[in-house]
């Protein structure tokens, strides 16, 4: 029986061992371009566009915490010069505890957790303690 040479006529398709683009559409950023990192300077730009849309996301993410964070705070305080609250009363409005603008220390050398102009402080009893921003006083 003859055998077939069919497979060795097929032409061999030379592989493109350039790296591949960046922006993770699967193609090689091309024969002789090795120093390239992007198929072209839309792949650049795309990949790009999606890294700064995606960090964009996890801060919008932060932010809406925090100006809830803000809100329940205010809203706790209600207008009063400090106001003292259970954990509970914050969890139930739906503070979320991991996030905070800054750390403010007072005169008396208490640390407490701002968001924004508002800030509580965990009291040794295990209640909190609500602060505002006032003329008399920044949380700065
Ligand atoms: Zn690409």
């Amino acid at each position: 029986m003859e055998k077939s040479l069919d497979n060795f006529e097929q032409p061999i398709e030379k592989k493109d061992e350039s790296p591949l683009c960046l922006c993770g559409c699967g193609k090689h950023v091309g024969e002789g371009r090795s120093h390239k990192k992007y198929f072209s300077d839309g792949h650049k730009n795309l990949h790009h566009n999606r890294l700064k849309k995606k960090n964009l996301d996890e801060i919008r993410l932060i932010d809406t915490e925090l100006k809830k964070n803000q809100k329940i705070l205010k809203e706790l305080l209600d207008e009063k010069e400090f106001q003292i609250v259970t954990k509970g009363a914050l969890q139930a409005r739906g503070y979320n505890f991991k996030y905070h603008t800054h750390i403010f220390t007072s005169a008396t050398g208490n640390d407490f957790c701002v968001c924004y102009n508002y800030a509580y402080r965990k009291l040794d009893n295990g209640k909190y303690k609500i602060i505002g921003e006032s003329e008399k006083g920044s949380l700065a």
